[in-house]
């Protein structure tokens, strides 16, 4: 296992030029790693949705890679998105950071804590590259790889469930987000991978 700071601190050394979108408990520790334009934190989200996000900002914008900070309880609520995820291929980087619980709510287990497989699930719907990492050592190892290349790319992570966490606030008004996010990806478009 890992934490969910040691996680995204990985996450923070590969993440490159990328579109960064935080939801629910990421959302409380990714802003103290990087806050610059092209992080979105999704608060408050319509919990689920931050992947079908990530794939509108991925099919507008196919040179640039979309990474989306998702719990268990948010792919639960929308598992679909797997599915039109490999209907419609995009640069998207698909991180499900599984703690087994409803963190933010009170530390609720989720259904099929201990015992889905979400790699499984991901492979089942047609996405081919999907990778799975229980501690941070085996995580630190495979980031490049996984974080590399086309997408979409399904990452696995499980991190250890926190209790007595309260809602995640985003560092500036929604608003504010939305317009700097949407400057910052018109006015810098990224080159091409080589
Ligand atoms: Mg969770």
């Amino acid at each position: 296992m890992m934490t969910l700071r040691e996680a995204l601190e990985i996450l923070a050394h590969h993440r490159g030029q990328r579109i960064v979108i935080a939801t629910m408990s990421s959302a409380s520790v990714w802003p103290s790693l990087s806050d610059t334009p092209l992080d979105f934190i999704y608060v408050p989200s319509a919990m689920g949705q931050g992947p079908s996000l990530a794939h509108g900002l991925a099919l507008a914008q196919p040179e640039r890679g979309v990474i989306v900070l998702n719990g268990d309880g948010c792919m639960l609520m929308n598992l679909g998105c797997l599915v039109t995820l490999a209907e419609h291929p995009a640069n998207v980087y698909l991180l499900i950071i599984d703690n087994g619980l409803y963190e933010v709510t009170g530390g609720q287990p989720t259904p099929g804590a201990g015992r889905i497989d979400f790699a499984a699930l991901a492979r089942a719907v047609g996405i081919a590259r999907v990778y799975s990492y229980d501690n941070a050592s085996a995580w630190r190892a495979g980031a490049a790889e996984a974080l590399t290349g086309p997408g979409p790319v399904v990452i696995w992570l499980k991190v250890e469930g926190r209790l007595g966490q309260s809602a995640p606030k985003a560092p500036r008004p929604m608003a504010e987000q939305i317009q700097r996010l949407r400057q910052a990806i018109t006015e810098q478009i990224p080159e091409p991978p080589s």
